[in-house]
């Protein structure tokens, strides 16, 4: 069963999969489990005043990255989870191509982000909600396994969706009050 519907701050909360071109056999349960992961970080962003977004990498079984929104207290547009997540991955491992590793992400990731997991080579995408307003995997644009790219990776959307999308509507619904 799939759920469609957009809560308050338009955040799709879908049950969707795109298949990549070399879908191999994936073990779901793990994928909320370190979903689990990325919403924590995206908690320590929300503490911090910043829009709630998490992002871990993965290789192996193993946390090689971790990430949260950083724009504000880095003074840096670049500061998105999964940039912070990537570069923390890179130093871990030595190496800009991160051809063995999955990120997962709270949120639908933005053309910035989309951008760099094709940079790194990243194997396989999961994310939560999905952002119709900047996604660029397929609510917005397509960055993400867009035809003319040579590097192509796996992709799964939806995962604890409502979860993702509950900690940003608590976020603007905080800013609001002020
Ligand atoms: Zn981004």
């Amino acid at each position: 069963m799939t759920t469609d519907f957009k809560n308050e701050t338009g955040f799709n909360i879908k049950n969707r999969r795109i298949a990549g071109p070399e879908l191999e056999p994936t073990v779901t349960t793990s994928d909320e489990l370190w979903m689990e992961e990325a919403l924590r970080a995206a908690q320590r962003a929300l503490e911090a005043g910043e829009v709630p977004v998490g992002a871990v990498v993965v290789r192996n079984g193993e946390v090689v990255g971790r990430g949260w929104n950083r724009n504000v207290a880095e003074r840096d547009p670049a500061a998105h989870a999964e940039i912070v997540a990537l570069r923390e991955a890179g130093a871990n491992l030595g190496n800009h191509r991160l051809e063995q590793c999955e990120l997962f992400v709270t949120i639908e990731p933005c053309a910035m982000c989309a951008g760099a997991l094709v940079h790194a080579r990243i194997k396989r995408l999961v994310y939560g909600a999905e952002d119709p307003k900047a996604g660029a995997v397929s609510s917005v644009m397509t960055v993400v396994n867009h035809p003319q790219l040579n590097h192509q990776m796996d992709v799964r959307g939806g995962v604890l969706a409502g979860r993702s999308a509950e900690l940003l509507q608590t976020f603007f619904r905080q800013r609001r009050a002020k």
